[in-house]
């Protein structure tokens, strides 16, 4: 949360919110944490050490305490912003290039003291890593640029007793213990441009996740009802100590250089169909990504909309050696002309990225449509393909990109068929 609407602020909410603690999602930043480190293996627990107690108990705050706790306030800052103390992205979410570049710096420090045999710093970087990824993740940090809810409680007025509270706080703060005991972490990477990438789209699920908690908590609030308002924030907060957990599982992993053989196997392909693309900037489709054919909208991940408005399944024609045969996915996307689809992907960790193309069997039976897959701006693949051709893959090397897009251009004389799906869009290690 912001320290420096907290500094002004504070005698206010003191009179208003006699129980709310001082710092963001306060209390809960160290139950969540503490989740956390509970369920890291034991070799793991015991390579932090001394280090395990102060992480959950007070480094896990380094970013809401850069202005008193000048000692550590340096291993919340960035090269990249000489003498800024307070970054406001490690609370806030930025733009998806600022929030990764700022979790492989932090993961950067952190890898690098562990393998320098200092677990102090290493574990105060890993605190700040625990701090951003439990701020994006809770309740009060989930409408961009609404951090107060003043929008928000135009569309939502509150009842005569809560006029004039600042929603920021009772939002998130709260007494509750976390517990995830039976989740096992999940190795996120095994270089830290491959993890940071990773756990990006890890922290985007436990985004939108917090955003579900959100509205419930305000009516709660404005019935009183406590109880519903600590359920929401515990849904919130489990799903922040999970990801909270990847991250420091996969952290202690890289500083030991120790990895799993199972572990390794699902980080060989990743499918990116339901990660977002950059244009949906704060996690959404704005409307100035909307395409206006085969119909007006924005991209579906996992379906195909019949004329704007009908799920149905994404279905494609795919040659076999016994004839052609119609095949349904559940990984893929359906989009629309003219707007472009970027994607950053992690610079040489994945050497191929393949995709099924073609038009929707019965939906774009009279359509065509021209597919092209972009690598830093440049072509990597193309094809033009008619509403009655079967799919085709599509297979590009990745060698040096770290950016991706997919195009869709109409070129046929039917726009409103053109329902173009990639299918199964795949980055591949090997
Ligand atoms: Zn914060």
């Amino acid at each position: 949360m912001n320290m420096i609407y907290l500094k002004r602020v504070t005698l206010g909410l003191v009179v208003l919110f006699p129980m709310v603690s001082a710092f963001g999602w306060g209390e809960p930043h160290l139950a969540i944490t503490k989740a956390a480190l509970d369920v890291l293996p034991t070799w793991q627990r015991e390579m932090l050490g001394e280090e395990l107690g102060p992480l959950g108990s007070r480094y896990c705050l380094i970013p809401d305490e850069v202005y008193t706790d000048k000692e550590n306030a340096k291993f919340a800052m960035m090269d990249t912003e000489p003498g800024k103390v307070y970054l406001v992205k490690l609370h806030l979410p930025a733009s998806q290039p600022e929030n990764l570049e700022a979790l492989r710096y932090f993961m950067t420090k952190a890898v690098a003291s562990l393998k320098a045999g200092n677990k102090g710093d290493a574990a105060r970087y890993m605190g700040t890593i625990c701090h951003l990824l439990e701020d994006y993740g809770s309740p009060s940090h989930t409408i961009p640029g609404d951090n107060m809810f003043t929008l928000l409680q135009q569309f939502m007025p509150p009842p005569d007793a809560m006029k004039g509270k600042l929603l920021h706080g009772p939002i998130e703060n709260g007494t509750f213990e976390v517990s995830i005991k039976d989740y096992h972490p999940h190795l996120l990477g095994v270089t830290v441009e491959e993890a940071a990438w990773r756990l990006l789209h890890r922290v985007h699920e436990g985004i939108i996740n917090a955003r579900s908690t959100t509205i419930p908590i305000i009516q709660a609030l404005y019935a009183n009802d406590a109880q519903a308002v600590i359920t929401s924030q515990m849904k919130a907060a489990t799903m922040d100590a999970r990801v909270v957990a990847d991250a420091l599982h996969t952290i202690l992993c890289l500083g030991a250089q120790k990895f799993d053989d199972t572990a390794q196997a699902p980080l060989r392909d990743v499918g990116i169909a339901s990660m977002f693309p950059l244009e949906a900037v704060n996690l959404y489709f704005p409307q100035s990504e909307f395409f206006s054919t085969p119909y007006w909208g924005h991209p579906r991940t996992g379906v195909v909309l019949e004329g704007g408005t009908k799920e149905m399944p994404l279905k494609l024609r795919i040659a076999q050696d016994r004839g052609v045969v119609e095949k349904e996915f559940t990984e893929g996307i359906s989009a629309g002309m003219g707007k472009i689809l970027t994607y950053h992907v992690p610079k040489d960790v994945y050497q191929r990225f393949t995709v099924l193309v073609g038009l929707h069997p019965e939906l774009g039976a009279k359509g065509r449509v021209e597919f092209t897959i972009n690598g830093d701006g440049k072509p990597l693949a193309t094809v033009t393909l008619g509403g009655e051709d079967s799919a085709q893959l599509l297979d590009c090397d990745l060698s040096g990109v770290s950016q991706i897009q997919l195009v869709l251009n109409s070129r046929g004389l039917n726009p409103k068929s053109n329902y173009a799906i990639w299918a199964e869009p795949t980055l591949i290690k090997r």
